[in-house]
């Protein structure tokens, strides 16, 4: 079994589905993991904020701007009138039923399903699309499948009971299902984070024992530095998941940031293919670390660093127990972590309790917050290539940094204003390098 992942970007048109369909009909077994449509999650975020805010016919406007793209979508895959009709209708009932929910002054909580509406009226309509072509193919429920547990965490034993008693794969065959959209631990419709596509990819993966998870985007893998930024990036052909797991959770978009673990836990290996170029080779993630140089560099912002000093923390036990119980209490995941003698510096993304939190450090020490900070992380054979790596972010104000315990990372620290600068000056450290590589290949070869 293979599990074959799409995200927005390659189903951003008719043009883009057929080729998706094109892609999928070349196989007989394999689940199709789709996401929204690009742009429809940002724009369904967009009508949850302004319901929010009151702005009813703000929130119903977008809603119908998003209905009418997909009702262009079915006249633009679809030629017989009759079988357009039938997909707007189906397109039609699934909008009505979420602004019905909206509108229920009793439904509480329609968040979830606004927010789930992008896959669940793309994956129908790419099942309807590949039946349209010829190709038999099964609609799956992923709400069915994947639910969160009480931590906001899937579970991969719940969700492979579940495979198991509804049955959902017993037979080979094409099964289309919605990425993203999953149920929480109390039974409303959720989701796994922007990006949750490829989570679903790999947890379906993994609970499937598939051969192989393709994510199939609109790049030819993952680069060697983030493409957005810096020019001349250059696809990675092979990554270790420890690897492709740190570049995933410090800000490779290609990748959510927790897709990597259920693939690595059963050894499944993750190809990055891309859409509008399939023969491509892309980027093979799989359980050896091949060796050579720095790998790649990727970044992540919105990074608030705090910094407890305490003269208590001295020689003294107990003192990081006591301080990272208070994160614990707040629910707030610590990313990167540095300490000297009196003082630990600490950073973390989500900062809504902040306020509290700070309040609740300051029992241990004097804190100090700065916001607006980047983390950037350079991953690869570190420990050749510490003393470069510092010396090419030397004339940046670099708040912390970490070497990572598996000495395939390392983890820096800059104001956000400085992180496109030092993205690149590690990359042209990374292209020195090569060019280093290559000549005394060359030298070797003479
Ligand atoms: P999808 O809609 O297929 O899930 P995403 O937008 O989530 O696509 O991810 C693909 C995008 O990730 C690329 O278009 C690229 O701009 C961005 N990206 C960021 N860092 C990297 C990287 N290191 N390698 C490749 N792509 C990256
Ligand atoms: N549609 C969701 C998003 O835009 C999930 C995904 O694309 O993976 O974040
Ligand atoms: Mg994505």
């Amino acid at each position: 079994m293979l599990v074959l992942k799409f995200g927005g970007t390659s189903l951003g048109s008719a043009e883009r589905i057929k080729n998706v369909a094109e892609i999928v009909n070349a196989h007989d077994n394999c689940v199709v993991v789709c996401s929204a449509m690009a742009g429809v999650t940002n724009a369904l975020e967009q009508v949850n904020k302004l319901w929010e805010q009151d702005d009813h016919s703000g929130a119903l406007d977008i809603l119908g701007r998003i209905q009418y793209r997909f009702d262009v979508l079915c006249q633009e895959l679809f030629y017989e009138q009759d079988i357009i009709t039938a997909n707007c209708r189906e397109v039609k009932e699934m909008f009505a039923a979420v602004r019905e929910l909206l509108q229920d002054p009793f439904s509480g909580y329609a968040t979830g399903n606004v927010l789930s509406l992008g896959e669940w009226v793309t994956s129908r309509i790419i099942n309807n699309y590949l039946c349209y072509t010829g190709k038999v193919s099964t609609y799956v429920n992923a709400l069915e499948l994947i639910r969160l547990n009480e931590q906001d965490e899937p579970d991969p034993f719940d969700l492979a009971r579940r495979i198991k008693e509804t049955g959902s794969f017993n037979e080979p065959g094409i099964y289309i299902t919605q990425g993203y959209i999953c149920m929480d631990s109390q039974g409303r419709v959720s989701n796994l984070k922007r990006g949750g596509s490829d989570y679903t990819a790999t947890l379906l993966g993994a609970a499937l024992h598939a051969s192989l998870i393709e994510i199939w985007t609109d790049i030819d893998g993952l680069h060697n530095n983030d493409p957005r930024y810096v020019e001349d990036t250059m696809p990675i052909r092979e990554l270790s998941f420890a690897e492709a797991a740190e570049l995933a959770y410090f800000g490779a978009k290609i990748l959510h940031p927790s897709c990597v673990w259920p693939a690595r836990e059963q050894n499944i290996p993750i190809q990055l293919k891309n859409t509008m170029d399939p023969d491509a080779r892309g980027t093979h993630i799989q359980s050896r670390q091949i060796s050579g140089g720095i790998k790649a560099i990727a970044a992540k912002d919105n990074i608030t660093v705090l910094r407890i000093t305490s003269g208590r923390m001295f020689n003294a036990y107990g003192f990081l127990h006591k301080l990272f119980q208070v994160f614990d209490e707040f629910k707030i995941p610590v990313d990167v972590v540095t300490t000297s003698e009196v003082s630990v510096s600490v950073t973390i993304e989500d900062t809504t309790a902040l306020a509290g939190l700070v309040l609740q450090l300051q029992s241990l020490g004097r804190v100090s917050v700065e916001t607006n900070r980047s983390i950037v992380c350079v991953v690869g054979n570190i420990q050749e290539h510490l003393a470069e790596v510092i010396q090419a972010v030397k004339p940046f104000s670099v708040d912390m940094v970490s070497l990572g315990a598996s000495s395939n990372n390392i983890t820096l620290v800059v104001p956000h204003g400085q992180k496109v600068e030092v993205l690149q000056a590690l990359h042209n450290l990374v292209n020195n390098n090569n060019v280093n590589r290559q000549e005394s290949w060359i030298q070797l070869q003479a």
